[in-house]
């Protein structure tokens, strides 16, 4: 068995990182927490952050009781800001209807507002032990390489991909098994270098027997920053958390030299709900007018 459960949770045991969200002491609402800050941002950006955040918003319901502006403003630079407003909405929705308690089954947690199929089955795994895949980059990697003997992982399929983890996923420790699945794509079968010598699972990885053969699917997107709406955006975003007070727009314009782009990028703020203009004009942090 190419990724076998007894190999990957012995290893994971001896070399997990010390995670805050791992603990035995953390709830299932700093497991939610963190499972949405850390979709696109790095763990070490994430950590401090989420220390933030749990210290203030203990609960859902305290964090439900915040603005979004307080809530964008706490994200500060972790990117893709959307997600601190889909958090707000679930922590909203589970103070309102779950009785402040983040729901166990993964059915419950999709019906929840901003939660998808990944954060649905993460959140019932790791806060609660459930039994369920759970697919991130890093996992398909893994998969593509150990079981398939592919060099990297193709198009995204949420069904293929849940169905080939779920097979995998043993009776015992299914989430301690998924973890260290994503701990092994994130620390050793990297995407560019991947550390073979260092691998728990190198002798049966079909990659290997396979003769390491190079990946050929599709081309991989390879997402730029620099210059894109994404960095205009945060630039945008940057100036009203560092004030207090609505600004004018002209603050706004100093960020960027390329009007077209910074005017796209500031309405799709506003569509988004991240930034509101007041009644005279101004530009504010929503809820902060
Ligand atoms: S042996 Fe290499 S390619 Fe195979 S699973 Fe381990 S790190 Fe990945």
């Amino acid at each position: 068995m190419s990724l076998d459960a007894q190999t990957l949770i012995d290893w994971f045991a001896k070399t997990a990182r010390d995670l805050p969200w791992r603990r035995p002491e953390c709830t299932a609402w700093g497991v939610l927490v963190s499972e949405i800050m850390l979709q696109q941002t790095p763990v070490a950006r994430v950590e401090p952050v989420w220390h933030e955040w749990l210290a203030r918003w203990p609960k859902p319901s305290d964090m439900a009781a915040a603005s979004h502006g307080e809530v964008l403003r706490a994200w500060g630079k972790l990117g893709y800001p959307r997600r601190a407003l889909r958090l707000h909405a679930a922590a909203q929705a589970i103070a309102t209807d779950r009785g402040d308690e983040v729901p166990h089954d993964v059915d419950t947690l999709l019906a929840l507002p901003g939660i998808g199929a990944y954060t649905a089955r993460a959140v019932a795994a790791f806060a609660y032990g459930k039994k369920c895949p759970v697919v991130d980059t890093n996992v398909r990697r893994v998969v593509a390489r150990a079981v398939h003997g592919a060099g990297d992982a193709g198009p995204p399929s949420t069904t293929k991909d849940m169905n080939d983890v779920e097979v995998l996923l043993p009776d015992e420790k299914a989430a301690v098994y998924s973890a260290a699945l994503m701990e092994l794509g994130a620390l050793v079968c990297t995407a560019r270098t991947p550390r073979c010598a260092d691998c728990p699972v190198f002798d049966t990885c079909k990659w290997q027997l396979n003769g390491r053969p190079a990946y050929d699917g599709p081309a991989k997107v390879v997402q730029k920053f620099a210059g894109t709406d994404r960095q205009v955006r945060g630039l945008l975003l940057d100036v009203l958390r560092g004030t207090s007070e609505p600004v004018e727009k002209v603050r706004l314009d100093a960020v960027w030299s390329d009007a077209g782009q910074r005017d796209r990028c500031l309405d799709s703020l506003l569509v988004d709900g991240l930034v509101e203009q007041t009644a005279g004009g101004l530009f504010a942090l929503p809820g902060e007018h």
